[in-house]
């Protein structure tokens, strides 16, 4: 990425230092600085970042959560959601249809292209795989380059704002994937109670997702913050069950109350906290489907017995490919998705990092410049 050869084709005035927000060692607030603003090569365009979500993976990436799993090189900088506008197109993909002045989303799971996950349009799961925001250049800062493979264009006409667009890349994505991977499996659709575990920034979305392709499976949300439970009600979550400080008997018998059976056919966990898991496997009905999508812990623990006897299935489902994005912004596009987003001028950025680690935000925090 990003070689010398850059090739300007278009009038905007790409400066030659850029304002970044770059991780120079763990546990550490982001040092916000100017940087060279970086060049592409042949096959990649340069978007001028208009907004970028911040994700709690970015938190757990200043944590050090990631450290054991993959080698960062440092100075990083986070930010791998991104909407914004091409501003240089490189001289290997004029002929692609990506013009300067498009407004695009990023995808953010960028593959070798030469296994069969990539092969399979599944490039957020290669095993050589590369994402903004974890490496050199990402969405903490105005420019960054991208392959031209992994920018997906947005209809102006739509009237959809940057900070609208941006979380759609990641939180308004990865459930969506999630939500598929119960619908494929055959576990949401009429008489069946699908429980969203967890809402945050990604819960706003999956609630949505599971009402747009549940095929009239009932939602119930749960989480333990009465305004987040008030957001999802208000996205259509048919109920919402606050399980802050209460047994697993006490929620069976509220869901009882709520939907008439006190399991869940499926559920979407989105915090992917223990005690989280431990609660949607308590719930989880005969042949229930669970797919995790959060990553606030770093383990599960749930009974063997159960998973076998009651034969579970467990999905992983990490991020979302090109074909996922696609079909979220067409969601979006068509106003059938609604966002929850707070703007955080850039300045502010190490703020609202503390303000997401302690869980405070609803919906998405999203940098803007
Ligand atoms: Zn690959």
């Amino acid at each position: 990425m990003s070689a010398v050869t850059t090739i300007v084709t278009g009038t905007h005035q790409v400066p030659s230092t850029m304002r970044a927000a770059r991780m120079h060692d763990y546990n550490q607030p982001l040092v916000l600085e100017e940087v060279p603003t970086p060049g592409i090569g042949p096959g990649e365009v340069l978007v001028r970042v208009q907004a970028a979500g911040m994700c709690r993976t970015d938190v757990q990436l200043v944590d050090g959560y990631f450290r054991k799993y993959a080698p960062f090189s440092l100075p990083l900088i986070p930010g791998h959601e991104i909407a914004g506008e091409i501003v240089q197109v490189g001289s290997a993909v004029e002929t692609g249809g990506h013009r300067e002045g498009d407004q695009v989303v990023v995808v953010g799971g960028w593959g070798d292209g030469t296994c069969r996950q990539c092969h399979r349009g599944d490039t957020q799961i290669c095993a050589h795989g590369a994402w903004p925001g974890f490496g050199p250049y990402g969405g903490y800062a105005e420019y960054v380059p991208v392959p031209a493979t992994y920018v997906i264009k947005v209809n102006a006409q739509a009237g959809l704002t940057p900070e609208q667009l941006a979380p759609l890349t990641d939180a308004g994505l990865t459930p969506y994937r999630g939500i598929k991977k119960l619908r494929d499996a055959g576990a949401l659709g009429p008489g069946r109670v699908v429980g969203v575990m967890g809402v945050g920034a990604l819960g706003t979305y999956a609630v949505q997702y599971a009402k747009l392709l549940g095929g009239g499976a009932t939602v119930v949300a749960f989480a333990r913050n009465a305004d987040k439970l008030d957001v999802a009600r208000r996205l259509g979550a048919d109920h919402a069950i606050n399980i802050s400080g209460r047994s697993l008997d006490d929620v069976r018998a509220e869901l009882r109350q709520a939907t008439g059976q006190d399991e869940i056919d499926a559920g979407i966990d989105c915090a992917g906290a223990t005690e989280m898991i431990r609660l949607g496997f308590g719930l989880l009905g005969i042949a229930g489907h669970y797919v995790s999508v959060g990553l606030v812990g770093d383990r599960i623990d749930i009974p063997l017995f159960p998973l076998v006897s009651k034969e579970y299935t467990y999905h992983g489902s990490f991020w979302g490919n090109y074909n996922d994005l696609s079909e979220v912004v067409t969601l979006a596009e068509q106003g059938k998705v609604r966002h929850t987003v707070h703007a955080i001028p850039f300045e502010d950025v190490n703020d609202a990092i503390d303000r997401i680690r302690t869980g405070e935000i609803v919906g998405r925090a999203v940098i803007t410049y």
